[in-house]
């Protein structure tokens, strides 16, 4: 993947590198090992964030980590710990508004075969800023009750379509992909979804020729992706319908221990494993790093390293498929670091 030149940086970036919470130190290790054996040219500058940066600066969001992303403008990011309805906000959402991080890139692509689905290769492109996640929501009260009703406000402007779908084509020109399919809900949700789907109609007729472009309702789109992945490409949708079918993708391939994902903005792109901090298994060194690793294969290829990106995929994917060193979430009984060392001998060789 390639981004615009605004978020590219020179022959030797330096990358700011949050190692996360739980499992993400460790599997943090594993990747930097692997991408610095297969000769990626990068300077890590770690940073902390989440409940790690709370325990040595006393905030979860250091402006320290905000100055080093907002410098270097790539950002290699582990899992971060929220707490669930009490302490602070989600870290995660918080560097997306910082950095106005519009474009949520989920690729999915079978890497083990035997799985339910085979030879899946799929990129979902999901709005980032915008829909019922703004959080614009509040209750209304009625007689005793404080809580009788609640009401959520769904914004989607002409601006954030617009960018959205236009970096779903440009995606697609860029990688060589075929088709842009555009999900929505315009059939109930008139005003807003129709907003976006007229516009994503709109900014299709710019590729025409160039990439096919054809448009489903969000629920057939989610069973089609079930019944038959294969007549996809690239997705593209609003904020919360992405982050639903995403994880629905990951599925397809074997589950979240899989899937990476990239947010993209013009002044910044922050590159992540889509799985959280695992605490319940946080500490026992048997995490499996594939995720973290694609990530920064997904932040090689942005900053024109796509050839150390490829090497190390193609190592990985030999090391899932013979199945060396397996972690338990793919059945095997192996640790991080071993599964870490089955992709680097497979770099070597
Ligand atoms: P989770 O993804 O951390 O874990 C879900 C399940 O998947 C657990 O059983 C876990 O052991 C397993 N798992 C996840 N990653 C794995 C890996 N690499 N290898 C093997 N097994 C793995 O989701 P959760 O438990 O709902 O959330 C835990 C914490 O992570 C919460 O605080 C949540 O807010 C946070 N979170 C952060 C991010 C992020 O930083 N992008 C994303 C999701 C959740």
């Amino acid at each position: 993947m390639r981004d615009s030149p605004e978020t590219r940086p020179g022959p030797n970036p330096v990358v700011t590198l949050i190692p996360g919470d739980g499992i993400g130190p460790r599997i943090a290790t594993a990747t930097t090992r692997v991408l610095e054996a297969a000769g990626a040219r990068v300077t890590w500058e770690t940073r902390l964030a989440g409940v790690a940066a709370i325990e040595a600066h006393h905030t979860p969001l250091p402006e320290g980590t905000l100055a080093s992303i907002r410098q270097n403008r790539v950002a290699l990011k582990g899992p971060l710990t929220t707490p669930v309805g009490v302490g602070f906000r989600s870290i995660n959402v918080a560097l997306r508004k910082e950095f106005d991080l519009y474009a949520n890139v989920r690729p999915a692509r079978t890497l083990m075969p035997g799985g339910r689905f085979e030879d899946i290769d799929l990129v979902l492109i999901r709005e980032n800023t915008e829909g019922l996640y703004v959080g614009v929501e509040h209750y209304i009260g009625m007689g005793d009750d404080p809580r009788a009703a609640a009401e959520s406000v769904m914004i989607i402007t002409r601006f954030g379509a617009e960018r959205i779908v236009r970096y779903a084509f440009e995606y697609a020109l860029r990688n060589g992909r075929r088709k842009v399919t555009l999900a929505h809900k315009a059939n109930i949700l008139k005003f807003t979804q129709g907003l976006f789907l007229d516009t994503g109609r709109a900014i299709a007729r710019e590729y025409e020729g160039k990439v096919e472009f054809d448009d489903r309702i969000i629920d057939a789109t989610a069973m089609q992706l079930v019944l038959n992945p294969w007549q996809f490409d690239v997705l593209v949708m609003e904020n919360m319908f992405g982050d639903i079918l995403s994880d629905e993708m990951a599925g397809l391939v074997g589950g979240l221990g899989m899937a990476p994902g990239a947010n993209i903005g013009e002044r910044a792109a922050l590159f992540e494993p889509v799985h959280g901090s695992a605490p319940d298994i946080a500490g026992r060194g048997v995490a499996n790093p594939a995720a973290m690793i694609l990530a920064g294969c997904m932040m090689l290829d942005h900053i024109g390293q796509g050839d150390v990106a490829r090497r190390i995929t193609g190592a990985l994917e030999a090391a899932l498929r013979e199945q060396d060193s397996l972690t338990p979430d793919l059945g095997g009984s192996a640790g991080t670091d071993d599964f870490a060392d089955a992709v680097l001998r497979r770099l070597e060789t």
